[in-house]
């Protein structure tokens, strides 16, 4: 399948989703100024959500997160609320940001009426420590009254004890089984404003899991995680391939990276995933070569100084810097704008045509700056 007919399948099987809402209208006590709510939709054919969890617990380093999360691309912004003080500050939190807030609820619903109280724009249930059904349905008619989201996030290392039990671990079956149940028991409710989400540490477990539970259910929109995936590259690299497996199937609207690292890196790493699909249109996607012998350019610090150079640009460009001309004019073609180095000198191009030769390797970043400038 080629990489059109493939991001098209993608598209398509993303329509088949309903939306799930997040973010409701605006509290009277929002500062003013903020610029209100803009609520996300996640699902149908609306853009891959990307979202994350904040790691502080005061609310000084709430609000320094969320607002860091927030510049850094984010979305909205998932909190752990475990007790009656934490949605208090989630309230505090609401009066001074505008980005949806996501409560984590675990073992106790009367949290989850809380956070709603506080102004919640979204809950996330754990099926497996919320066994209270008649508790489910306060929380769903709360969450309908004030227009909030539910998620529904099985997960394997709370999975039900029955299920456990049947199935012997929480493997793919065990948790596609979990988030039917869960969404059943939501449906018959009447509520509609949800998504699932089926997380395992195991990629390969997640993988199979999301992809039995969107056959079951395909409607219904889907937030995807590796969840504690780990610290830096192997954390990075177990979501890569968890999300974007998914991703290239078509499946999952919303996404998470969660790995043992700053907040910033976790978005950082979620972006990327998203780009290297086609999938991010906020940000330049940027092509280096590895260097090699033939490189008579320091190609490491080349792509590290374009990347800081094309920081802040907005926009879904498609940037080269490579080592040699091997495969520097295929990649140049391809790019809206491209360095080539030779020997201890580059060429610039721009929409795949050469800009400008020879140029000295120490004038190569000066140029190629001044190339953006003039023609972004
Ligand atoms: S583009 Fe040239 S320098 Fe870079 S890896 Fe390929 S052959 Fe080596």
């Amino acid at each position: 399948m080629s990489n059109t007919s493939a991001m098209s399948a993608v598209s398509m099987v993303r329509n088949q989703t309903r939306i799930c809402t997040v973010g409701h209208a605006p509290r009277a006590r929002l500062p003013r100024g903020s610029g209100g709510v803009h609520p996300v939709k996640i699902g149908g054919g609306n853009h891959i959500v990307l979202q994350t969890m904040a790691k502080q617990k005061t609310f000084e380093g709430l609000l320094k997160e969320i607002r860091s999360a927030e510049k850094c691309g984010a979305e909205m912004i998932r909190l752990a609320v475990p007790s009656a003080t934490a949605a208090k500050i989630l309230g505090r939190l609401k009066e001074k940001v505008t980005i949806p807030l996501v409560a984590d609820i675990h073992f106790d619903p009367l949290l989850a009426l809380a956070a709603l109280e506080n102004g919640a724009d979204k809950i996330r249930i754990n099926p497996g420590n919320f066994l209270d059904e008649k508790m489910l349905e306060k929380v769903l008619a709360a969450a309908a009254r004030s227009g909030a989201a539910i998620r529904i996030g099985v997960n394997a290392g709370s999975l039900e004890k029955d299920l456990w039990e049947k199935y012997g671990a929480p493997n793919a079956d065990a948790l596609a089984e979990s988030a039917k149940r869960w969404t059943n028991k939501v449906e018959k409710f009447g509520f509609q404003n949800f998504v699932v989400s089926l997380k395992s540490s195991r990629a390969a477990v997640m993988i199979e899991a999301y992809k039995k539970f969107a056959a079951m259910c395909p409607h219904v929109p889907l937030h995807l995680g590796v969840t504690e995936a780990g610290p830096g590259i192997s954390g990075a690299v177990k979501c890569a391939v968890g999300i974007g497996s998914l991703l290239s199937l078509g499946i999952g609207n919303t996404i998470r990276v969660s790995t043992s690292g700053p907040i910033e890196e976790e978005i950082r790493i979620g972006k990327e995933i998203l780009k290297s699909l086609g999938l991010y249109s906020l940000e330049p996607d940027l092509i280096s070569c590895p260097g090699c012998g033939r490189a008579e350019v320091d190609i490491n610090k080349l792509a590290k100084e374009v990347q800081k150079i094309i920081c802040g640009i907005n926009k879904p460009l498609r940037i080269a810097v490579m080592g040699c001309a091997v495969n520097a004019l295929g990649e140049a073609r391809e790019a809206d704008f491209a360095i080539a180095g030779g020997k201890k000198c580059g060429a610039l191009f721009m929409n795949g045509k050469l800009y400008a030769s020879a140029v000295p390797e120490k004038e190569l970043l000066k140029e190629f700056r001044k190339m953006l400038e003039e023609n972004i």
